[in-house]
């Protein structure tokens, strides 16, 4: 550990000065973007009747990928945040890309800030930020750059730690990368635990909704973050997700929140803090973002098959050719042997692989 990361971890606020954090997941809960104040009222009466819930957030300034989509009601929607506040007494977060939104935010009493995976990236930005925050007592949470490199990361929480913020936490919405896979981005989860090691006193929340990019996983990646020994979670929630203005995708309903929160399993911390509990839950993340490349590569092969099935029928050639078939199962067994694999083992996913692909191709 540098000696500059030494004195960040040992000057950073312990969060429970800054959040009444006193079960294991809190959340920060709210809509991807705030669109009206009908909207942002309703998803936060929703999420209010969750004691896990800590944090209201909603997005006034958006970072779209492409033009011509919603940016954000902007400075309107502050004072819906204050609406908020004063109807269910939970503190609002929104995100800051610049000087100005900082200054506004202040200006309206935003409890916390967020700094997003889009301004992370950008040192010029990052340092805006810092300054407009210098003789401040905002909370800000820091968010991992879209792209996988820690240093950009720590570089954020240094340049905001260099400019008197003592109030911070990262947030870890995962890494962009461009193949597809299951996930909109990827989480990468030995960052953060390695973020978690250099820096331990930040608290790590996780955004399960950014990683995933679709409701369906948000809860296993939620379990998986409690299972590193993450204690706090960041998830989209808005009343109507089916017609939200950004990321309709990945939000869920307050009801859904509440039923998704009380299926999660926090362990005891004594279990958590083991390092092999660690290790274990980081292994299996590793396993399972294997275990999607196979899948994804089996449909993959399922799809060439069936255009070779086709090809076959226009030209009146026969399905099975043995021929083939004995050359491409000897080739597969000595590669996977040179891989380390056992020669049955391979031998027999093969054979189970070529009967399907026949069967696909009758
Ligand atoms: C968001 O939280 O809505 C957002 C834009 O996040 P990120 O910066 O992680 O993309
Ligand atoms: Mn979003």
């Amino acid at each position: 550990m540098t000696e500059y990361l030494k004195e960040i971890n040992q000057g950073i606020s312990d969060i429970s000065t800054w959040l009444p954090v006193d079960r294991t997941p809190w959340v920060i809960a709210g809509p991807c973007s705030a669109e009206s104040q009908q909207q942002v009222l309703d998803t936060a009466r929703g999420v209010a009747r969750c004691p896990n819930v800590k944090v209201f957030r909603a997005g006034l300034w958006k970072p779209r990928t492409r033009p011509n989509t919603f940016e954000g009601v902007g400075r309107v929607g502050l004072k819906w945040l204050k609406a908020v506040q004063q109807e269910t007494g939970l503190p609002t977060t929104t995100e800051v890309a610049n000087a100005k939104h900082v200054e506004l935010c202040l200006k309206n009493n935003i409890d916390i800030l967020w700094i997003g995976a889009r301004t992370t990236v950008n040192s010029f930005l990052v340092q805006e930020i810092a300054d407009a925050l210098q003789g401040t007592d905002v909370p800000i949470l820091i968010k991992n750059p879209i792209n996988a490199e820690l240093g950009l990361w720590i570089g954020a929480i240094e340049r905001l730690y260099g400019a008197g913020v003592r109030k911070l936490a990262g947030i870890h919405r995962g890494f962009s990368t461009y193949s597809e896979t299951e996930y909109r981005n990827q989480p990468n989860w030995q960052i953060p635990i390695e973020l978690k090691r250099l820096i331990p006193r930040l608290p790590l929340i996780c955004d399960p909704s950014h990683i995933a990019g679709n409701r369906q996983l948000i809860e296993r990646l939620s379990q998986m973050a409690l299972d590193f020994g993450l204690h706090g979670l960041m998830i989209e929630t808005h009343i109507d997700p089916d017609n939200a203005l950004s990321d309709a995708r990945q939000q869920i309903t307050p009801d859904a929140l509440l039923q998704l929160l009380e299926r999660l399993h926090a362990r005891s911390a004594a279990i958590t803090n083991t390092p092999v509990q660690t290790r274990m839950a980081q292994l299996r993340a590793c396993i399972d973002q294997v275990d999607s490349r196979l899948l994804r590569d089996l449909a993959e092969r399922m799809k060439w098959v069936e255009e070779i099935g086709r090809l076959k029928k226009q030209h009146d050639i026969p399905v099975l050719q043995i021929d083939r078939w004995e050359d491409l199962l000897a080739d597969h067994v000595s590669r996977g042997l040179q891989a380390g694999l056992d020669g049955g083992f391979v031998k027999a996913i093969f054979e189970i692989i070529h009967t399907q692909a026949v069967k696909q191709q009758l």
